[in-house]
């Protein structure tokens, strides 16, 4: 029986009421700061305009890290913090994160001592949450664990660790923690304009981009987490502020797990644009990347450039044999950071120099927005918006309980295979229709999968399917999109839509996915 979850959800969204908190875009931050503000009781509504997770939030390089590249920087305090946020996701979704060896190769005599003791220092600010002691390996022992590295010169490399996990699925997770807490969340509904009273911040307009209808909503406190898009917002209410963002884009490209057998993933610590290059093994593939290359405005599918590409697979081979080639490559996705331009910054600077931190900045009408930070830090940067809006909004200031708290799915010992990343509901998820029917010779999902997210995970489209429930799209955009039929007709009989409707999303979606070929 085809049932469309949508008419609810919309109808809950636009029930009249003032809501306590609305919280507009559905990233890392605006997710974070959804389950902070329902998790501590607030009647909360968040508004995402597409996916969640479809900006920047689904096209990261995959690390629950500190940032050994800040501790470079000598920016202790920062990856203090994230290194305690990193502990704490691992404890409260061990169904979405890992840990993961990482070795940094040296072939120059300096490299082991140098990065031996920074990586030594990493595992002190980590204190009790440590994932696991750094320590290094001589050149048997690097190749033993990594064989594909290039041994002429190798004198063997530090290994340590840090978290590794699936940050759209990690971002539907929230969105599942979200409601499961009472919250209300609708995605496909852009925020088009605020509503100002007397001078304040009061609630905001979005359409319904699936009617074109558009609803207002109230609330005490509205916040802002829309990533490299906050100026848009801010402009709602104030069509003259100054941008806060300097945004630059970062790509990665996935090859297959022979470039890099094994259980780790290498991390190159200086690249020739003094940037660092992670190659990481993830589900069943490796992503490699990624670059800096600052980006004149934000847009929702950014493209690489030809010399993006070309660095991160020179730099690659540089250290793998085989290196891995233009052919090999099969996906390519670009992200775009939401870096927040410093105050002194008069918006010429490089962005190199550009806080990595996040940023909470309150209008004189009230708006929160919130960005900047990272994945890892997302819980900690809820928490400090909400203890900003509480004051604000006149609402009862309450205790966070969000650093102990079990995200939706959480299990004491999660699976070991791909259905892992569903923790406790793996079960369900598997008794659904197609779960032993594979999607495509060489992806690792099944129709269950699809099924499972139109039902209980909010996909709308093919590519919230194939792009962030399943990660088909990034693992093998071509793959993806050869399946990209049979997605579109489950998601037409699960929503009880024609075939004229899922030709319409097969097409679209097949366009999306050639953005992510790389021209043979
Ligand atoms: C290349 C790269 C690699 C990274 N790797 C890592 C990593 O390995 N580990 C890590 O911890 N961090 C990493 N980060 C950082 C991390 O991914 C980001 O800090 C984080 O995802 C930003 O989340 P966000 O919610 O602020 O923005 P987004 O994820 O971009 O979310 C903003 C949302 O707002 C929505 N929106 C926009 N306009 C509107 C509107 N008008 N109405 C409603 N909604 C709207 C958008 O659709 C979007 O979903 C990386 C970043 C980049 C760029």
């Amino acid at each position: 029986m085809p049932h469309d979850p949508r008419s609810a959800l919309l109808a809950a969204a636009t029930t009249p009421q003032t809501w306590d908190i609305l919280v507009i875009g559905g990233g890392a931050s605006g997710l974070g700061t959804a389950v902070e503000a329902a998790t501590r009781g607030h009647r909360t509504l968040l508004l995402e305009g597409h996916d969640y997770a479809k900006g920047t939030s689904s096209r990261s390089t995959k690390l629950v890290h500190g940032g050994v590249r800040y501790l470079a920087q000598g920016n202790v305090s920062l990856v203090r913090e994230a290194l305690r946020e990193r502990g704490l996701l691992r404890k409260n979704a061990p169904h979405l994160v890992h840990d993961l060896g990482f070795l940094v190769p040296a072939y120059d005599w300096w490299a082991g001592p140098f990065y031996g003791i920074g990586l030594k220092l990493y595992d002190l600010l980590a204190g009790k949450l440590n994932l696991g002691s750094s320590k290094y390996l001589d050149k048997t022992e690097a190749l033993a664990r990594t064989s594909t590295l290039k041994p002429d010169g190798l004198r063997g490399g530090i290994l340590y660790f840090d978290g590794q996990f699936d940050d759209a699925r990690l971002a539907i997770t929230l969105l599942r923690t979200f409601e499961d807490h009472g919250g209300v969340a609708l995605n496909y509904a852009p925020v088009v304009g605020l509503i100002q009273e007397e001078g304040k911040v009061v609630g905001a307009r979005f359409r319904d981009a699936e009617t074109g209808h558009e609803h207002e909503v109230r609330a005490r406190a509205v916040v802002n987490a829309t990533g490299v898009w906050v100026d848009d917002i801010r402009r709602m209410e104030k069509p003259d502020a100054e941008p806060m963002l300097s945004p630059s884009q970062g790509v990665h490209v996935v090859v297959d797990r022979h470039f890099l057998p094994g259980d780790n993933a290498i991390m190159i610590p200086r690249t020739d644009d003094g940037r660092v290059l992670f190659a990481v093994p993830w589900h069943g593939s490796v992503v490699i990347g990624t670059t800096d290359t600052p980006v004149p405005q934000a847009s929702f599918e950014p493209r690489p450039l030809e010399e993006e590409i070309a660095f991160i697979l020179s730099t690659a081979g540089r250290y793998l044999s085989p290196a891995p080639t233009k052919s090999d490559v099969r996906s390519v996705y670009v992200g775009l950071r939401p870096l927040v331009k410093s105050e002194q910054t008069d918006g010429a600077g490089s962005t190199a120099s550009l806080s990595r931190d996040h940023i909470i900045r309150i209008s004189d009408g009230g708006l929160i927005t919130l960005t900047g930070g990272k994945w890892t830090t997302y819980r900690r940067m809820g928490e400090d918006t909400i203890n900003r809006a509480e004051p604000l909004a006149g609402l009862a200031q309450r205790l966070t309980v969000t650093p102990g708290l079990h995200l939706h799915g959480w299990s004491e010992e999660p699976r070991d295979d791909h259905w892992r990343v569903y923790g406790s509901d793996a079960a369900q998820v598997q008794s659904l229709p197609g779960a032993g029917t594979p999607l495509h010779p060489d992806l690792p999902y099944t129709e269950a999968e699809l099924r499972w997210g139109v039902r209980f995970e909010g996909a709308r489209t093919v590519e919230d399917l194939l792009a962030r429930r399943t990660r088909a799209l990034l693992l093998n955009a071509r793959a993806s999109s050869e399946t990209a039929p049979r997605a579109a007709a489950i998601l037409a009989e699960e929503l009880g839509r024609d075939a004229a409707w899922a030709e319409l999303q097969t097409q679209l979606y097949q366009d999306l996915a050639r953005g992510y070929q790389l021209p043979s």
